[in-house]
């Protein structure tokens, strides 16, 4: 069998591995890459195998840096089944639509440079349509659920603890060339242990080889009880000002981990009762969709969502899909709490947001995610005293506070945690998902802790035989 690393290896995004074996191939994951446009674009498009040739995608989450060019890979020529959990499945049918469209805006602001230069015009990467067809070839398998997926192949899913959905994928190969046995675990992407929304990535055994995630690598989250205070203190403190607090989220996961939170700081006595609204028709969306998966989050959370105490219907929420009633809270008077989309703050509803409150200094804008560089979220977390916004320029007189321990992503001495869980030889371990320098890092420590096996940082289009 063969492995080759054709995306995440050296940087976060893109993640994409090819594997080969009794003449079959198997992706797992088909990501999207994000970085400046136009080199996004060039590397989206050209997938370094023939997608007609892959037999089937296993998919481990959700999120675009997974699945985001799977329409692309329909496109040109893919037709097998993509297997995935039934909750990454529901998220798909509403994220790839959504990244269609963000495709076909890249592809118009490209264009209009183009136009004045003279450049051929740009297609965008995939449309609506192709998305569509993408969610047509889902197949889906639960956790726990083995599943034969190929000739000489079985898959199982179990959770990730990273968003609705996210699994590990455990491939259990048969290889007629050698006549082996042998199991290899790719982590997909792992989350934080006891989160009070999802339940904790589970151990695995008898792992021979290992494909694992290094986002953290070498760096260290806040305790996540530290959270609780903060974010009491945050709003309480814009309350007493009757000011509104505005934040920046991502429309799935972020956004419900936040109404679970402000739900329960509300039943412990921290917050008082305050207008709350979700305004990003995603974030609604998604939200709808994790009432579907009782099964993908911890139990507390979906006997809350049976019982009157719906963390996502508390009294006082209201989920804001309807463009209307999103112009009406321009109007809204006194303190309020608006949860919208972007969570970097770079396109979405939150634009007219921040518009509408940035230059009041009883307000405070409250981000709880990571924002990448130079975006408007970037800048208002590093201090910039006036932004652009939607093409005028606005003075940042609203409070700034800044919550990271949100994270999605395990940090280095969790990734070390959760690597001590999985048993079996580990004969070879690559590190993906992870910027080289923080990769490295966490491939020490886990060289370190098993000298047995031999751990490396996977590079980009790097081929192994296993
Ligand atoms: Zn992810
Ligand atoms: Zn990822």
């Amino acid at each position: 069998m063969k492995i080759q690393f054709c995306g995440a290896a050296g940087t976060t995004t893109g993640s994409q591995h090819l594997i080969e074996v009794n003449g079959q191939r198997i992706l797992l994951d088909c990501g999207l890459y994000q970085g400046r446009r136009n080199e996004a674009l060039e590397r989206n498009r050209h997938f370094p195998f023939d997608a007609a040739k892959i037999d089937c995608v296993v998919l481990s989450h959700c999120h675009i840096d997974h699945s985001g060019n799977l329409p692309n890979l329909v496109k040109q020529g893919f037709n097998g089944n993509i297997y995935a959990t039934p909750a990454t499945r529901d998220l798909c049918s509403i994220m790839l639509p959504d990244s269609a469209k963000i495709q076909e805006g890249d592809v118009e602001w490209l264009n209009k440079k183009r136009k004045k230069t003279g450049e051929p015009l740009l297609e965008p990467t995939y449309t609506n349509a192709d998305a569509e067809r993408t969610i047509g070839l889902f197949v889906t398998v639960g956790y726990h659920r083995p599943m034969h997926i190929a000739d000489g192949v079985k898959l199982t899913f179990i959770d990730a603890g990273h968003v609705l959905g996210s699994a590990q994928v455990v491939l259990d190969i048969n290889d007629h060339d050698t006549g082996n046995q042998r199991r290899l675990l790719f982590s997909g992407d792992v989350g934080r242990p006891n989160n009070d929304l999802l339940n904790d990535a589970e151990p695995c055994d008898g792992v021979d080889f290992l494909v694992m995630e290094s986002t953290y690598g070498g760096r260290h989250h806040e305790l996540a009880a530290h959270t609780s205070d903060r974010i009491c203190e945050i709003i309480n403190d814009a309350l007493e000002r009757r000011g509104k607090v505005i934040i920046p989220a991502f429309a799935v996961e972020r956004t419900q981990q936040l109404l679970l939170t402000l739900d329960r700081l509300r039943h412990e006595g921290c917050l008082p009762f305050v207008a709350t609204f979700v305004d990003s028709p995603l974030a609604v969306d998604a939200t709808n969709i994790f009432r579907l998966h009782l099964d993908a989050m911890k139990p507390t959370v979906g006997q809350a969502i049976y019982t009157k105490d719906d963390p996502f219907g508390f009294d006082g929420l209201e989920l804001v899909r309807d463009r209307r009633d999103s112009q009406e809270l321009n109007h809204l008077k006194g303190p309020a709490i608006i949860i919208s989309a972007s969570g970097m703050a770079e396109n979405g509803r939150i634009l007219h947001h921040l518009r509408n409150n940035i230059q009041n200094p009883n307000n405070t804008i409250l981000f709880v995610g990571y924002c990448a560089e130079n975006t408007l979220g970037w800048k208002l977390r590093n201090g910039f005293e006036k932004v652009n916004i939607l093409g005028d320029e606005f003075a940042v007189r609203a409070k700034i506070e800044i919550l990271d321990s949100f994270s999605g992503h395990a940090d280095h001495n969790e990734m070390l945690g959760w690597f001590s869980r999985v048993g079996g030889a580990k004969e070879r371990v690559f590190l993906v998902h992870g910027e080289r320098e923080r990769s490295q890092i966490l491939c020490d420590a886990v060289q370190q802790a098993h000298p047995a096996g031999k751990v490396e940082v996977a590079r980009l289009l790097q081929q192994e035989t296993l």
